[in-house]
């Protein structure tokens, strides 16, 4: 019976697990979406027999349509009997839909479903930028969703922003990073931090031994950073505050602020 491998190869060859690799070299057939040209040679390496599922972003579908369409090709090989991985980067389950969408038609069909982690830019980013998620705690949010849905923002603790190059794209047929989008972004998050808040555009590094991209620079500036900002641009949003200690809560278990400390 035919069974699903979901797996991720992180944003550079160097960030492949072991176990994804051994997974790639005894998989049937390797289904691909790699960042950059070097992990698509690597995974090559490893399994000749590799159909790229990039190839759809090229044939003039919307986002949605090309999501759709890539699980199609994995559910067609998985319930014609085959032993499939699919690779994608970073994450293979972190803002990925169509894996899930894969998985969500194989699991009832009684087709074994797995998936491993990768090192995700979220990772990446904690490494770069210095960010403990345990220090200030960590919201992290689609940038559109954000925009778009009523939340309750803390800026206390750190925010980070994925996609934020396609902020306001609702429509999800274009790959442009929008000027009104960040324009929208940015009047949303003047609400909650001041104009002269450091935020940080972060790309990691797509080849081992590379730097990583960090243009920090005033939040009242971001509408005019579109140039800097492009579909692999994360937005890092550091707390602006310290968290208030709750005495109530301290309270139930006998304690005072002085003695967390
Ligand atoms: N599965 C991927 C994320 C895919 S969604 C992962 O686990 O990382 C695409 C979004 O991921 C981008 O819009 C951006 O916010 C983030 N991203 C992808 N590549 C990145 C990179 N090199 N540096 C920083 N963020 C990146």
């Amino acid at each position: 019976k035919g069974r699903l491998t979901i797996a991720g190869c992180g944003l550079h060859p160097g960030h492949m697990t072991l176990e994804t690799q051994s997974l790639i070299e005894h998989a049937e057939i390797v289904l691909l979406v790699a960042p950059n040209p070097l992990s698509i040679q690597h995974i090559l390496q490893l399994n000749a027999n590799t159909e790229h599922l990039g190839r759809f972003y090229n044939m003039g579908f919307s986002r949605p349509e090309i999501y759709r369409q890539m699980a199609k090709r994995i559910i067609e090989l998985v319930t014609a009997g085959k032993d499939v991985c699919t690779v994608f980067y970073g994450h293979p389950g972190v803002f990925v839909s169509s894996t899930r969408m894969a998985s969500r038609v194989l699991k009832p069909l009684g087709h074994q479903v797995r998936m491993l982690p990768g090192i995700s830019a979220d990772a990446c980013l904690y490494a770069d930028l210095d960010l403990d998620p345990a220090d200030t705690g960590c919201q992290s949010y689609e940038s559109t969703r954000f925009l778009l849905t009523r939340r309750q923002v803390d800026s206390s603790a750190a925010l980070i922003l994925w996609q934020v190059g396609l902020t306001g794209e609702h429509s999800m047929d274009h790959f442009q990073p929008g000027e009104q989008g960040l324009a929208a972004l940015t009047k949303l998050l003047l609400q909650s931090y001041p104009a002269d808040h450091q935020v940080c555009l972060y790309e990691a590094p797509i080849f081992p031994g590379f730097e990583p991209k960090k243009d920090w620079l005033a939040l009242a500036d971001l509408p005019g950073a579109g140039a800097k900002v492009n579909t692999v641009s994360t937005l890092y949003i550091p707390a602006c505050q310290a968290p208030e200690f709750a005495a109530d809560r301290l309270a139930w278990l006998g304690l005072t602020e002085a003695d967390i400390h």
